[in-house]
């Protein structure tokens, strides 16, 4: 349809190419909400509403009515008046029921001007009520004629920054931008197949548009969110859908497989038997490997559920066919102690393997890159140091990203870019599980494998919450513990605004422990040790030698040893749910027993004392994340900004589920359909998501 075409335009162009909005003004919309395009703009959308549809009589004010009133009257007495230290301006306001003061403090030469007695106002604000009088400061007025009666309406309140508000883009400001654009949009604008218009009863985008920033009424309003959520959903997953073919069509890699070394490994020197979930992971990931178009999947397991073990195995696959694998991990420790346990399993096995962090020297660094080159080192693990521009691999097949999460979506691309005439296979894994709708709907363009179970024989591991109160009894249970050989972490959180202050907590506690236990072994970790010394009481630890170990959240992601029974966690207010369960699971990981002591001091907040509940009563991690979204949604956690995906601004995760999954059905049944979308009744669709999605996936694949 002709007006979909042009009015799709509009939306795409730069809103500095209309005349009218300053210089300034480009800038900080750009810079405070990324505002470059007519569409974005219009989906700056409000961020609340004030119903103005209600009028008051003076009479009925009463003390409990304190959000604004609208009250419609006369304005008499307007006085100047020196308070204190400065002019202000006072009048008397009054309906058929009775009269009620308003004031000004603030710029009333310029109000006063705009105030005449005598005349009729429709005016806004909060009442105050002192004494049995009421009163309204800085009310906002507008005149009336004498018999008009006023309209009802509701508005809408857009969120702003301090930045935008000194260059005039307050709420009102931005609102004034926003309609002069909005009254270039056509009611009957559409960008969805009429068919899906029709199916879920929705009102056309360009109808949608008007209604969520000038509702008419609440139903108009309730119907316009509920179409533009549905589309937000939609465009997303057209976009993911069409990524993944994309992807599958184009992006060649080695048909990798079951092998001599593979082989060999599994009959003779793996460490344990597989759980029933490894297997079943590491088949999925196999079968796609054998293809040889790129796989690109997620292992999602909970902490403990053993990634560690199926990554080997995946690696495996390119290096016992002589070609190289990467492992890349979001920490030093981390990379270093996953180097240790590969080595440890490739013992038996012909492979050069090594490891490249940016605590490698220059020199050594040089070294393997070369060697890296020139195929010599099969298998390399390491951190972000993998993806300098440098390194270059000789015949690159798979890459592992532990963490994911933790890295962006261009390292991660960077990373598996560095194929040569290939692409090499992607593992991402991650210990932050999602609810499957939800994965299905953020990582839509991957597939998934899900590590549903713990390996047998786990000890239960029991979580507490303790008080200051019981702080002596809870030094006597350490004591117990460590006195029967087993080993404890002890973590202080960082209190983010002062780093010397949060050395000094953990400074504080190491001390206190050293006079509390003169017997026992007892090291500090933190972020500002230098990386070296950190390696080396990590290992001293992980060997057994150091029984208490205070420290900092840098053992939270991935750390591994068995022998750790018990872990104190001091301020676990001061801690996020997610990041609670990760730490905890630094301990049950062998045959004993385990203890998670959750230590707090001030009153906590209804939210902090649910988290704090909900991981006393929850060990798996799929029910703790579902209650972390109920509380907090999912946050950057997930990477949602990352992605690549166009951002979702109205729907909510966790409450839409329904829409979620309406909305990745539909789109499924069209990529299935039409997986090109060539069909000419898609065409807006298509210019649609494709406008959508340029500037971010799409750029890397291309
Ligand atoms: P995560 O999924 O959190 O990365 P790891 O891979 O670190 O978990 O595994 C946790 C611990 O469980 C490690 O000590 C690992 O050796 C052990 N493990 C993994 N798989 C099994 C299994 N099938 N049987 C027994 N122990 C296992
Ligand atoms: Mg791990």
């Amino acid at each position: 349809m002709e007006i979909n075409s042009t009015q799709a335009e509009f939306l795409r162009r730069e809103i500095k190419s209309f005349p009218g909005i300053g210089k300034r003004k480009l800038s900080v919309l750009d810079s405070e909400l990324g505002i470059r395009y007519v569409r974005d703009l219009l989906k700056h959308y409000p961020f609340r509403y004030e119903d103005r549809t209600q009028f008051y009589l003076i009479k009925d004010l009463r003390e409990h009515i304190s959000s604004s009133v609208q009250l419609v009257g006369h304005l008499h007495q307007v006085q100047k008046r020196w308070v204190r230290t400065k002019d202000s301006l006072s009048a008397e306001f009054s309906d058929e029921t009775g009269k009620i003061s308003l004031q000004w403090w603030n710029q009333i030469n310029w109000i006063s001007k705009y105030l005449k007695e005598g005349r009729r106002y429709l005016i806004y604000g909060k009442p105050n009520y002192y004494k049995g009088k009421i009163s309204i400061v800085h009310p906002e007025m507008t005149e009336l004629k004498d018999h008009a009666s006023p309209k009802g309406k509701i508005y809408p309140v857009y969120s702003s920054t301090q930045t935008m508000k000194r260059v005039g883009l307050s709420s009102s400001g931005l609102q004034k931008i926003i309609q002069s654009f909005l009254s270039e949009i056509h009611p009957e604008f559409e960008t969805l197949p009429a068919s899906l218009g029709e199916k879920y009863h929705f009102s056309q985008h360009g109808k949608a548009l008007h209604d969520i920033h000038n509702p008419p009424n609440i139903a108009a309003l309730n119907k316009a969110r509920e179409r533009l959520k549905f589309e937000e959903v939609f465009f997303m997953q057209i976009s993911l859908l069409s990524l993944r073919r994309v992807r599958k069509e184009n992006l060649k890699a080695h048909g990798l497989g079951m092998n001599p070394m593979v082989s060999d490994f599994l009959d003779k020197s793996l460490p344990f038997s597989l759980t029933d979930a490894q297997k079943r992971v590491i088949n999925e990931i196999y079968s796609d490997m054998k293809s040889e178009q790129q796989m690109h999947r997620l292992l999602q397991g909970d902490v403990g559920s053993g990634k560690t073990i199926v990554a080997f195995i995946s690696l495996l696959a390119a290096i016992g066919l002589g070609k190289q694998a990467a492992m890349m991990a979001p920490t030093e420790i981390l990379a270093e102690q996953h180097f240790e346990v590969c080595s440890h399993w490739a013992k038996s096995l012909p492979i050069s393997l090594s490891i490249l962090t940016s605590s490698v020297p220059a020199r050594e660094r040089k070294q393997r890159w070369k060697e890296i080159k020139e195929g010599n080192i099969q298998l390399i693990i390491g951190t972000h140091a993998l993806l300098e521009d440098n390194i270059q691999f000789h015949d690159l097949a798979v890459v592992v990203i532990d963490e994911q999460h933790r890295f962006g979506v261009w390292q991660r691309a960077k990373l598996w870019k560095k194929g040569k005439d290939k692409h090499p296979h992607v593992l991402l894994m991650t210990a932050t599980p999602i609810p499957r709708t939800l994965s299905m709907t953020l990582y839509g363009d991957v597939d998934i494998s899900t590590l549903d179970e713990l390996p047998a024989g786990r000890p239960p591991l029991y979580t507490a919450h303790r008080r200051e109160s019981a702080r002596q009894k809870v030094e006597s249970f350490v004591q117990t513990q460590l006195e029967q050989g087993h080993q404890a972490y002890w973590i202080y959180p960082l209190i983010e605004e002062s780093e010397s202050l949060d050395l000094q907590t953990i400074e504080d506690g190491f001390a206190a422990a050293q006079t509390r236990f003169p017997h026992l072994k007892i090291a500090m970790l933190h972020g500002k040790l230098p990386s070296e010394e950190k390696q080396d009481i990590m290992r001293l630890f992980i060997a057994g030698e150091i029984q208490l170990l205070i420290s900092t959240t840098v053992i939270e992601v991935g750390i591994d040893n068995p022998r750790a029974t018990l872990m104190i966690i001091e301020h676990a207010n001061r801690f996020g749910l997610a990041q609670l369960h990760q730490l905890r699971g630094r301990v049950g990981r062998g045959k004993e027993k385990s203890y998670c002591i959750l230590m707090t001091s001030s009153p906590l907040s209804e939210e902090a004392q649910k988290r704090i509940d909900t991981l006393v009563s929850h060990q798996d991690g799929f029910s703790i994340s579902q209650v972390d979204l109920e509380l907090r949604g999912p946050g950057d956690r997930l990477g949602t900004q990352q992605s690549g995906a166009p951002e979702l601004k109205l729907v909510d995760l966790v409450k839409d589920q329904a829409i979620l999954i309406a909305a990745r059905q539909e789109a499924m049944d069209i990529i299935h359909q039409d997986p090109e979308i060539k069909d000419p009744k898609y065409q807006t669709l298509k210019e649609h998501v494709h406008a959508l999605t340029k500037q971010a996936a799409w750029k890397y694949i291309a």
